[in-house]
């Protein structure tokens, strides 16, 4: 199994987390583990929107991730859970460096050097092909996002070693609530970003019909604009109607864009209402031949991991699991940015 889709800030166990915390000495509002644990646990009936969820956690477990040696720590332990949970073969890992550098104290390449080291480490320990995919954000300036875009390059994969890739990917990531993809000077600028990106080499992932905020007509924009290769989430195209979601099948189809399926979070931030729905939605992919693959996105903070993602989504395809899940997988590894 392959996990194209999980967060840096969402996948350390808390107990790595905690270890960080009170070997860095940092002064926070938590007094023991048991409520630091408790404080970085998903509680679906506590989780209102996307919005909510990524203010109440990943401030978190950005911070204590701002150092390059707690950054080394949390890449390994991501790739170490998720080998000994689901036996997972290959991980694509993606983070912000931006939002570790604890306000400029550290750099941007220390940061990341120290993630691939962890990787590295990870991909020999544990044999799992692992890769990194750099995410801009929606909530960050456009300067900030174009000096990740020049890390990115810079730091761009030469290859495999022992199973470790390096630096694959770019991603946009963040809130989806501002609508920017509807933002036609915006969206043109991110586009050039993800273009000189490509124009290097990379490969683009887009973060987009995550949520409402976005929505199905967030997604034609995306995909005319940027044509990512892959798309994270898209769950919204469930709601496209008419013309739009012909024109949003067409290029999925035509371009052959893998979307990256993440069910449990999708629960948790209260974007679909059941599995049910994430069942019928795969059944649809299938139908109309779209490329699809399932994913954690941040299995420590709902705790799940990946061979959970496919059996809850197997429950909900019935006698198609199978055939079903298989095509998933075998999409994951045609869509893959890390090199096998
Ligand atoms: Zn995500």
């Amino acid at each position: 199994m392959h996990d194209l889709h999980i967060h840096l800030g969402g996948a350390v166990p808390s107990s790595v987390l905690w270890e960080i915390l009170c070997d860095n000495g940092l002064r926070t509002e938590y007094v023991d583990f048991n409520s630091f644990h408790a404080s970085l646990t998903a509680k679906p009936d506590e989780v209102k929107s996307l919005d909510d969820f990524l203010g109440r956690y990943f401030q978190v477990t950005e911070e204590i991730q701002s150092s390059p040696s707690a950054a080394s720590v949390s890449a390994y332990q991501v790739v170490a859970k998720a080998y000994r949970r689901a036996r997972v073969q290959s991980l694509e890992l993606r983070f912000n460096p931006q939002k570790r550098m604890r306000h400029g104290l550290h750099t941007m390449d220390a940061i990341i050097l120290a993630v691939m080291q962890g990787l590295e480490r990870a991909s020999l320990h544990y044999g799992v092909a692992t890769g990194i995919i750099l995410s801009l954000g929606r909530d960050l300036p456009l300067e900030a996002n174009w000096q990740i875009i020049d890390a990115a390059v810079k730091w761009k994969s030469r290859g495999s070693l022992n199973g470790a890739n390096g630096v694959v990917g770019i991603d946009m990531a963040g809130p989806e609530s501002r609508s920017l993809e509807l933002s036609k000077p915006w969206m043109s600028e991110v586009a050039a970003m993800m273009e000189k990106a490509r124009d290097a080499g990379l490969k683009i992932t887009y973060h987009v019909g995550e949520s409402e905020g976005t929505g199905p007509e967030g997604m034609l924009r995306v995909l005319e604009t940027v044509r990512p290769d892959r798309i994270g989430h898209g769950i919204e195209l469930r709601k496209a109607e008419g013309k739009q979601r012909e024109r949003i099948i067409s290029i999925l189809k035509e371009h052959d864009i893998c979307l990256e399926l993440c069910p449990t979070v999708n629960r948790v931030t209260r974007v679909v209402p059941d599995f049910a729905c994430v069942g019928d939605f795969v059944r649809t992919l299938a139908k109309e031949g779209i490329a699809y693959c399932i994913n954690t996105d941040n299995p420590y903070l709902v705790h799940t991991n990946l061979r959970h993602e496919h059996e809850i989504v197997g429950r909900e395809l019935g006698a198609d699991a199978d055939p079903l899940l298989a095509l998933g997988i075998s999409h994951a590894e045609r869509h893959r940015f890390l090199l096998p």
